[in-house]
């Protein structure tokens, strides 16, 4: 037997979800979601937030409905809400998976005549039927709404996702159009559109439940969304080191930045392991309180390095913060307001203030 090692001190990476604003958010995005209800996705992980932050401060703001992509991510979920709020928007693609949904008593999300026969032959029960109105991505052909496979499913909700919701482009009204047909002609309990930027499209897309993501977490997807969403996520990170640089010392890997005078550097524990993608290289900075430190030289695995100058006091185990509003974030590194949140790290520690 191996002895149980004593825990190990905190982490050099905080990622810290403000409650408050989360569920802010959702309340905002149900309101703006007219008579219809807001859900919840929370696939990868909440967006990256954490799925033991973020679901109990969604739930306690009142959502009731909640999102994931595979099946792996029910268990986690399963541990803080009903499982017959929990839909899995990949369905099912085995009769393993089939009969797994079936016990645990979560709902899957039907894409195909192959997965309701899945379901049915695992034993059926409640679930939810996607179509394809146009993104030609997952989800039934209307051509084949009218098989007799289908006739025998229980579907509670009936779903599409709108292709170019942050746009402004005929696709959202054909979309729009060609779901309410549809949902004339499903015997389904409940209808559902919009993600969050369709929430922004206004009450005509809203149909019974709305399925924001993003704009919960922090996003805006569309203008028209930025007065009502908070920022939620708040990154820090620990300086591990700081170093005198003289002029024409160069820093970090394949030497990218040269100093033109004599600096001080800090090197900080954050990296493109943790989601700090390569593509910050030269064009992010990190805050010191009101202090900005451009990042110099190449993002590396685990560190960062920054021109420490406007810090003078700055010590080794000092916090900074990671500039992490999303639209703006978003337009320095290039990377999409998803990309930000999801590819955030495990080595960050996860936790919520209320
Ligand atoms: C991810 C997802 C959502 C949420 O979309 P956002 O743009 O993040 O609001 C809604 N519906 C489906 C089917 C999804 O896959």
């Amino acid at each position: 037997m191996v002895p149980t090692p004593p825990s190990p001190p905190p982490p050099s990476l905080r990622l810290t979800i403000d409650g408050e604003a989360l569920a802010a958010n959702w309340r905002a995005l149900d309101r703006l979601s007219g008579a219809a209800e807001a859900g919840a996705a929370v696939k990868a992980n909440a967006y990256g937030t954490g799925i033991d932050a973020a679901v109990p401060a969604l739930r306690s703001a009142g959502a009731r409905s909640f999102f994931v992509a595979h099946w792996s991510e029910v268990p986690a979920l399963a541990r803080h809400v009903d499982p017959a709020a929990i839909a899995v928007l990949h369905g099912p693609l085995s009769a393993a998976e089939a009969a797994y949904g079936r016990s645990v008593g979560v709902r899957p999300v039907i894409n195909s005549l192959d997965q309701a026969r899945l379901w049915l032959e695992a034993g059926g029960g409640p679930c939810h039927l996607m179509v394809d109105t146009g993104i030609n991505r997952l989800g039934l052909p209307p051509a084949q709404l009218s098989e007799s496979a289908l006739a025998a499913l229980e579907i509670d909700l009936l779903l599409s996702h709108l292709a170019s919701a942050d746009e402004a482009t005929p696709l959202n009204a054909r979309q729009r159009a060609l779901f309410a047909a549809i949902a004339a002609t499903v015997p389904a309990r409940r209808r559902s559109l919009a993600n969050s930027a369709g929430i922004a499209l206004g009450a005509d897309y809203a149909f019974d439940l709305t399925r924001p993501g993003l704009a919960l977490y922090g996003g805006v997807p569309r203008a028209e969304l930025a007065p009502h969403i908070r920022p939620v996520v708040r990154l820090q990170a620990q300086v591990i080191q700081l170093r005198d640089l003289s002029a024409g010392d160069t820093v970090g890997y394949n030497a990218t930045f040269t100093a033109p005078v004599a600096m001080r550097a800090a090197t900080v524990a954050l990296g493109y392991a943790d989601g700090f993608l390569r593509s910050w290289s030269g064009r992010g900075v990190l805050r010191c309180g009101p202090a900005e430190l451009p990042l110099i030289g190449r993002v590396s695995m685990d560190m960062v390095v920054v021109d420490a100058r406007a810090a003078p006091d700055l010590r080794a185990g000092d916090w900074l913060d990671v500039p992490y509003d999303l639209p703006d974030a978003s337009a320095r590194s290039g990377l999409s307001q998803y990309e930000l949140l999801t590819v955030l790290g495990l080595r960050f520690e996860r936790c919520t203030t209320t």
